[in-house]
């Protein structure tokens, strides 16, 4: 049955119920009020009549008007028979009365007009106790069926009010666990409810929803599954190492590569705590600390190689859920780096000889002793010296260069004197700046503390950021050099205002071979990171500072001794 059909039938019955209780009382109490009113109205007047008949008979010789009254209640009788016999007695009592009025002096007739009346009398009487026994017995059935309608009614309601919170909270329990089964991704829940109503309709309903997610579930399983295979494939077939965690930092997996340079099986860290690993593997230690971008030196498959080192976070939707490592092979680039660097330096060494004696053979020519030349020729020899020189700078800054890169740096630290420093660069600059009239003015503290550095590559680097500074300011320009001291270092300067630095290359103009697009001046882009090697390597810090198309200031600092 229908749940609107249940509802509408239980209040229907509670409705039904309360009507029959009523038609039927309503009924019952009729009934007994016209039995009441039998027994009151028809018997009650006829003893009423018999009574005045009788009073008026008693009167009749002595009171003319009683013959009336007798004869009043003796016609309101005639038209009251209702009793069987009632009829004879009363017609008797006519003829008895009838007689009497004939002949009033037979006093028979007053006895047998009695003897009528009494007939009637005690018919009615017996009348009365007849109707007020059926009247009782009417009230005991009344009270009978309506006590047994009233209990059987009783029961069913009793029956409906217990039953019916159930027929519906039930099924509603039933669909609220299978939603929350759903709601807790258990697809494979199902409702059972044998129960042809709205109930049966929403279960198939859910049960219809549950199938279709869990064939969704299934299919999008199926799905993530074949890209994760893909994936792995992937990662596995690759030459870079690739490590996986999650975001409490537990190892999700290990591709081919890692494994080898780690040097540990994927199935038996899957799911550990890669800081737990790290305690006994110094890579993995180096792995996931926060470095980026380091460069390591592993050995793996018999050699030494090299890797960049990268770590990723793993974001959805602006939350980290795991972290990715990847380990780049670097090894070739730095095979090719190195087998430039020693054909840079080969190259380099090998020019320095022939250079210095095209120099020597310069110096010869200029000597008035083997023979004058003319200003052309005198000219010819100028510009080839010049040539020569920056020729010899390019080899010197190569070749130093080439040490950065083998990472031989020797350093000579000693005590020194900041003054010597500046002394000594801006003498080897003084020339080629009087070349270009720029004056180099010297600002620096009196009685600086001396510094503990490698005097020789100070004073290339200082004599560097000078040689710069002219090149890149305009003539008749001057140059500032400052010295002083600051905490427990001493901050050497080289102020130009020359065309200064456009800010999209500051951060630039320390790596090897840059050079700012468009630079007239010619150059190699190795001065400042030679520059920057050397003052790190001593452990001390470079740095510029530049308004573009005012001049730049370039600043290094080394410590105190
Ligand atoms: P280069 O041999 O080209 O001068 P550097 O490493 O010394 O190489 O300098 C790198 C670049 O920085 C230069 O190409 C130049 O554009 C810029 N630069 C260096 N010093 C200055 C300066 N004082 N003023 C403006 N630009 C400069």
């Amino acid at each position: 049955m229908r749940l609107k059909a249940k509802l509408t039938f239980g209040l229907a019955f509670l409705f039904i119920v309360i009507l029959t209780f009523g038609v039927l009382s309503i009924f019952y109490i009729n009934r007994l009020s016209s039995d009441e009113e039998k027994i009151l109205k028809n018997n009650y007047e006829s003893l009423e009549y018999d009574n005045n008949m009788l009073k008026a008979l008693e009167q009749i010789p002595q009171n003319k008007n009683a013959i009336d009254i007798f004869e009043t209640n003796l016609t309101k009788q005639e038209k009251n028979i209702t009793e069987v016999g009632e009829k004879e007695a009363t017609e008797l009592v006519r003829k008895n009365f009838k007689e009497l009025l004939a002949d009033p002096s037979d006093v028979s007739n007053y006895s047998d007009i009695r003897q009528a009346i009494q007939i009637i009398n005690d018919l009615n009487q017996q009348a009365i106790l007849r109707k007020n026994a059926i009247a009782k017995k009417t009230t005991e059935d009344v009270i009978f069926w309506l006590s047994i309608i009233f209990t059987i009614l009783t029961l069913m309601a009793f029956v409906i009010v217990v039953n019916f919170p159930s027929v519906i909270s039930n099924p509603i329990k039933v669909l609220a666990e299978g939603i929350e089964s759903i709601a807790n991704k258990d697809y494979s829940k199902r409702i059972h409810l044998k129960q042809e109503d709205e109930f049966g309709d929403l279960a198939n309903a859910f049960n219809i929803m549950a199938s279709k997610l869990d064939e969704y579930e299934n299919s999008n399983l199926n799905k993530l599954m074949f890209e994760k295979r893909r994936i792995e494939t992937i990662i596995n077939q690759m030459k870079d190492g690739i490590i996986g965690l999650d975001e409490n930092k537990n190892i999700l997996f290990l591709n081919a590569v890692s494994e080898n340079l780690l040097g540990l099986k994927e199935k038996e860290v899957v799911g550990k705590y890669a800081p737990d690993i790290a305690l006994k593997n110094d890579l993995m230690r180096t792995l996931i600390s926060e470095n980026n971008n380091q460069q390591l030196k592993i050995f793996a498959d018999g050699k030494e190689s090299y890797f960049s080192k990268e770590n990723y976070v793993v974001k959805n939707d602006d939350i980290i859920i795991g972290e990715v490592i990847i380990l780049n092979n670097v090894t070739p680039f730095h095979e090719m780096d190195l087998a430039k660097t020693n054909f840079i330096a080969t190259v380099s060494h090998e020019l320095k000889t022939p250079i210095s004696s095209i120099l020597m053979s310069l110096s010869l020519l200029e000597d008035e002793r083997i023979g004058s030349s003319n200003t052309e020729q005198k000219q010819l020899m100028q510009n080839i010296k010049d040539d020569s020189d920056r020729l010899l700078l390019i080899t010197s800054e190569l070749l130093k260069m080439t040490q950065v890169e083998a990472g031989k740096i020797q350093l000579t630290k000693q005590k020194v004197l900041p003054e010597e420093i500046i002394k000594y660069a801006i003498e080897s600059n003084k020339t080629h700046a009087s070349q270009h009239q720029i004056e180099i003015k010297i600002q620096a503290q009196q009685a600086l503390a001396t510094i503990e550095a490698d005097k020789e590559k100070t004073e290339w680097v200082l004599s560097n950021l000078i040689s710069n500074a002219i090149r890149y300011s305009y003539e008749h320009s001057n140059i500032i050099v400052t010295a002083q001291q600051k905490n427990n270092t001493i901050v050497f300067s080289v102020q130009d205002f020359g065309k200064g630095i456009d800010p999209d290359y500051t951060n630039k103009i320390f790596d090897r071979y840059f050079r700012i697009p468009g630079s007239k001046e010619e150059g190699t882009g190795l001065g400042l990171a030679i520059c920057k090697e050397f003052i790190e390597a001593q452990g001390g810090k470079i740095w510029v500072e530049s308004n573009f198309g005012e001049g730049s200031k370039f600043s290094f600092q080394l410590n105190i001794a």
